[in-house]
């Protein structure tokens, strides 16, 4: 059994619904797989915006009905038949995001945000599903939420695998003896039965979780791009493609900020050695990426850019050294406010962290830790990491920018800098 992940610019029209018709019939028939699929094209963003609108009291009704009005071309495209039930099914799911936005209230904001946000990719799925249907591909669609039990953690809800797995294997093997299953990336529940969302792009790990389940043969996520690049081709010039790849590379890379693939995407299927295909959706054919167990040479270096960063610096009050307990309540300060640490140095009466540039996040941060330090802070900055670097990937990326602090190891080399407009780098 195989898990195909779908993402936005593999559902962005009617052309892009077809291809994945045709992706999923290159399948022998008896091959039964989980489809896992994301929002269309930006709709995550319209639905953050109209959400933001709603929670500021200001007008959303155009976001609204452009993003309706884009679903609805696509499906009528789609489906010439007006009276076919997918209309209905749509306009159940936009009755209900109408609701909820007039609801919306002055607090809390994460909570009320996941149950907005996740309406994107139960219009996908559902337009996926009828349309496989009409083109005589049977399938089962499959409310996701009903598997994948998290936490109330909102907007990055944490997973409970014990749950979450046991309901998987009770249901979807009957479902997939009989037909493939369509299914939602990024949403999850509550035990309350509250829906959350995994995090921004989390349909990858969504994608990954039932393949852990269901200890599938392997993961396939369908991209825009032919693979695994060494760099991304909007940001970089002259990349490369991975042929295979290591899991651990694969995480590693994710993990500085590589946006082809959801940073905990790979652990899972490292864990149950469940290689990842990464292949381009324009070009099924053609081999795309493995990540798996594998031992290779030292690799191309890879370049990897994360925009909108701070640059925050601690100092003790009284130039005293920083000690462990400075360090212990910048760290407790920094984990309560979710914010995650990108790059950190320590020196004698000051430490240094790089954190993205989540401005009531940092605020709540600085807000917090003001009484105990003198807080610098710089942004916006880019953050560079060079993974497998050598002199001449090193000399290309840093040649003409101010840096204002860089790091090394033996395989990693990272660097800030003031943001430069000459992409591509
Ligand atoms: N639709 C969600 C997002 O745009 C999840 C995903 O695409 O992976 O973040
Ligand atoms: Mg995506």
């Amino acid at each position: 059994m195989r898990v195909y992940k779908f993402g936005g610019a593999s559902v962005k029209n009617a052309e892009a619904f077809r291809n994945v018709l045709r992706i999923l019939t290159l399948l022998p028939a008896s091959e039964k797989p989980v489809v896992v699929v994301s929002a269309m094209g930006k709709t995550t963003n319209a639905l953050e915006q109209m959400f933001g609108q709603a929670y500021r009291k200001e007008d959303y009704t155009q976001t609204l009905q452009e993003m309706q009005r884009y679903h609805e071309a696509v499906v009528q495209e789609l489906f010439p038949a007006q009276d076919h039930p997918v209309y209905a099914a749509l306009q159940q799911q936009f009755t209900y995001l109408q609701d909820t936005l007039t609801a919306v209230e002055p607090t809390q904001f994460d909570r009320q945000y996941d149950q907005i946000i996740s309406v994107g990719e139960l219009l996908s799925s559902l337009i996926l599903h009828h349309f496989l249907c009409s083109q005589g591909f049977d399938n089962h669609w499959l409310d996701c939420r009903e598997y994948l039990r998290t936490d109330d953690t909102w907007r990055e809800g944490r997973l409970d695998w014990d749950v979450t797995q046991q309901q998987i294997q009770r249901d979807l093997p009957a479902i997939l003896e009989k037909k493939p299953i369509i299914t939602q990336g990024f949403i999850g529940r509550t035990a309350d039965g509250a829906t959350t969302t995994l995090g921004r792009e989390g349909s990858d790990f969504s994608a990954a979780i039932f393949a852990y389940c269901l200890e599938a043969e392997s993961l396939t996520i369908w991209k825009d791009v032919p693979g695994l690049l060494n760099a991304d081709p909007k940001l970089f010039q002259d990349t490369v493609r991975y042929e295979e790849i290591a899991y651990q590379e694969a995480i590693e890379m994710a993990y500085y900020g590589a946006s082809v693939i959801h940073p905990k995407t790979v652990q899972p299927l490292a864990q149950k050695c469940i290689p990842l295909y990464v292949k381009s959706f324009l070009h099924p054919e053609q081999p795309g990426t493995v990540i798996r167990n594998c031992q290779h040479d030292r690799i191309a270096p890879s370049f990897i850019l994360k925009q909108n960063q701070c640059l925050l610096s601690f100092h003790t009050k009284d130039f005293g050294f920083i000690s462990e307990q400075h360090l212990s309540s910048i760290f407790q300060a920094l984990s309560k406010h979710r914010l995650k640490i990108n790059l950190m140095q320590n020196s004698a009466i000051s430490f240094s962290t790089c954190v993205d540039a989540d401005a009531p996040k940092v605020e709540a941060l600085k807000e917090e830790l003001t009484q105990e330090f003198v807080i610098l802070y710089n942004q916006p900055l880019h953050l560079f990491t060079i993974k497998n670097y050598d002199q001449a990937s090193l000399d290309r990326l840093t040649t003409g920018k101010e840096i204002l602090l860089e790091q090394r190891s033996r395989q990693t080399f990272q660097f800030i800098c003031r943001p430069t407009q000459n992409f591509p780098h």
